[in-house]
């Protein structure tokens, strides 16, 4: 009989120890962050997003490659970061629930700001290099936007850009100063080929940390 329950036990075990593990990132509770930032890793699971011309890579496991970059940068500099999706599964089974469900995160309380990440694509296979978003109107998101633009130009050593003014779920609904930055073009090859290299995408996230602080440093009361 002990045996039999020892069995059950293993069995059991085994059975739990084969679930499918699709859990990239299990959220981290820093004990006195400086800032709290809602990180977007955009689309996920059966939305792939922009899809490259040349080599059939999917945005959405892009986002979650920056993202995740972005993501430790912002913990190492003592940030709490709270994510939409920790995998690269979407957190519905429909659009609709994933919105619904993304909403209530970006919505967060206590969030000082909101980053989506995203790639982007155009029929102008020549256009090339990052570009931010914020909600037309949104000062605050203009500054955000801003800064991560500027941290991005200077870190990819190309031309000042300014922010572009939008209208977007994920800067739309959240109550904090939201920005959503598009990485690069899946539509221009040298450039789908870089955002799939790991130091470029380092570098992009490198310089999305830098905009951040910059952003949250120039505007904590002190
Ligand atoms: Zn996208």
């Amino acid at each position: 009989m002990k045996y039999a329950v020892t069995l059950i036990i293993i069995l059991f075990l085994i059975g739990c120890g084969a679930e499918p593990a699709d859990e990239v990132h299990t959220p981290i509770t820093l004990e006195q962050p400086d800032f709290c930032v809602v990180l977007d890793f955009g689309h996920g699971g059966f939305d792939g997003g922009a899809v490259g011309n040349e080599t059939g890579v999917v945005e959405a496991e892009l986002n979650l490659a920056v993202g995740t970059l972005v993501m430790q940068g912002l913990y190492d500099r003592n940030v709490q970061v709270i994510l939409t999706r920790t995998s690269e599964d979407a957190i519905g089974d429909t659009k609709r629930e994933d919105m619904d469900n993304r909403g209530e995160i970006l919505c967060q309380e206590g969030a000082d700001i909101v980053v989506s990440i995203h790639m982007n694509k155009f029929t102008d296979r020549k256009v090339r290099g990052p570009m931010v978003y914020y909600q037309t109107g949104a000062a605050e998101g203009e500054n955000l936007a801003q800064s991560i633009m500027d941290a991005l130009t200077q870190a990819l050593g190309r031309e000042p850009r300014l922010a572009s003014a939008g209208n977007n779920f994920v800067t739309r609904i959240p109550p904090a100063p939201a920005a959503l930055v598009e990485c690069g073009f899946l539509s221009n090859h040298e450039e789908e080929l870089l955002l799939q290299d790991g130091d470029y995408q380092k570098q992009l996230a490198d310089a999305i940390v830098l905009g951040i602080m910059n952003y949250l440093e120039n505007n904590s009361e002190q």
